[in-house]
């Protein structure tokens, strides 16, 4: 069977025309009809700035009066360097669409379906994944951090200067960056 919505969603494509969807047949449905979509990507280019590993996730998409409802949940991996101990490491980034897309398109509105039936979910991808990435991203909620006398990796074990003073101005300093 010849489906054109799964034709569109091959797996494993690479660049970011995964998010870039042929919803043309849906516009063609009643209002209610639902389809649902997965996604899954070992690499996916979001956007110029946005690129994620193991990407995966799933929609519904719904033909409504005004065109059509995306309701899903995405994540995705993007390296980040740990706060406390500078590792770096992939951090699970996720999204979570609820979003109406226009049919036809308003030029005033910002997601809309093209004439051509191209629904791209890419924009709002990248602002909800980049809006999900924390402030203070850390390898492991329990991660201990370096001393900041030695430099030593302290999850990777104790260093020598336990019971010597450490340095109270990198103390402190190590205070403030841990905030
Ligand atoms: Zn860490
Ligand atoms: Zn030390």
């Amino acid at each position: 069977m010849d489906d054109p919505f799964l034709r569109e969603t091959a797996l494993y494509k690479t660049r970011r025309d995964v998010l870039r969807l042929n919803v043309g047949f849906l516009l063609k449905e009643n209002v209610g009809y639902s389809r649902r979509m997965d996604f899954e990507a070992p690499l996916l280019e979001v956007a110029d700035d946005l690129n994620l590993a193991n990407f995966r996730g799933a929609a519904n998409f719904t033909r409504t009066p005004q065109g059509v409802y995306v309701q899903g949940r995405f994540s995705g991996e993007h390296p980040a360097e740990c706060v406390r101990c500078l590792t770096e490491f992939p951090q699970v980034l996720t999204a979570d669409i609820k979003q109406l897309y226009d049919y036809p398109p308003d030029p005033s509105s910002e997601h809309v379906i093209a004439e051509t039936g191209f629904l791209d979910l890419a924009p709002l991808m990248r602002e909800l994944m980049l809006l999900s990435a924390p402030m203070r991203a850390l390898c492991r909620p329990d991660c201990k951090g370096l001393c900041p006398n030695c430099g030593q990796d302290w999850n990777e074990g104790p260093c020598n200067c336990e019971k010597e003073e450490i340095n109270p101005r990198f103390a402190v300093l190590k205070k403030l960056l841990d905030k």
